[in-house]
């Protein structure tokens, strides 16, 4: 039988192109794609716009209270963040914002902060949620787990690529050993450590190009619901 509301959790490191496959795949299903850590960087652009480094990222549990947090969707279904009424869309993307997303991912009050928003946007509509602990703590019963990965090197290459075609090339040495420091970060925690639910499937995209991945997630969700 058809399944009229699901869920689907992809976790893995970072560059493993999750969000650009849980986008297609999401565009595919007619559902909606939910991007965790777009909202991990929005406190992470908190943090930095009030002088708060990776050294001293639990400054920014005080003022969690303060920040209102909001997720849009634009009409071609694209994911727009919002804080306290201001797009931030585009300037969650930078570097130095990724490395502060890391370290105040790493705090226990700011992953309770969230829980409860990301979990609610599930319960409304089928979603494919994507992140570090999506199948393991924020939706343990999801119907279909999914753990993607692909090499440190081939993932840094990919990021390399993408941050070419936007026009902001950076050194492959510098983004490989960025990357690596992040999983290492989010793999060492104590809450929520990036770890493969014991329930998930391991999609490994090494090999493959994007319509390759692409094809290969989708038929994993849809032997594992009717979607
Ligand atoms: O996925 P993305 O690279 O945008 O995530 C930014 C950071 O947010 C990650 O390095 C990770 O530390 C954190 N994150 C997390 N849990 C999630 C999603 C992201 O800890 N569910």
């Amino acid at each position: 039988m058809k399944k009229e509301h699901y869920s689907v959790a992809v976790d893995g490191p970072s560059g493993a192109g999750k969000s650009t496959l849980a986008r297609a795949a999401a565009k595919e299903l007619g559902i909606t794609y939910v991007d965790t850590g777009a909202i991990y960087r929005v406190i992470g652009l908190a943090a930095s716009r009030r002088g708060i480094g990776t050294e001293d990222a639990a400054r920014i549990i005080p003022i969690l209270p303060e920040l209102d947090i909001a997720i849009r969707y634009g009409g071609d279904g694209a994911q727009h963040m919002f804080l306290n009424g201001e797009d931030v869309s585009d300037v969650i993307r930078l570097p130095e914002i990724s490395m502060l997303a890391s370290a105040v991912s790493a705090l226990g009050e700011v992953r309770a902060f969230l829980l409860e928003m990301q979990r609610s946007l599930a319960r409304k509509q089928s979603v494919i949620m994507d992140g570090r602990d999506i199948g393991t703590v924020v939706l343990p019963d999801a119907d279909v787990k999914i753990f993607l990965t692909a090499d440190a090197e081939v993932r840094a290459r990919r990021r390399c690529l993408e941050l070419e075609q936007r026009g902001t090339p950076r050194p492959f040495e510098e983004v490989c050993e960025e990357l690596k420091q992040r999983d290492w970060n989010d793999a060492h925690r104590d809450v929520a450590p990036l770890r493969q639910a014991e329930d998930a499937v391991l999609v490994d995209t090494s090999g493959l190009d994007f319509e390759q991945s692409r094809a290969l997630l989708i038929r994993t969700i849809r032997e594992r619901v009717d979607a």
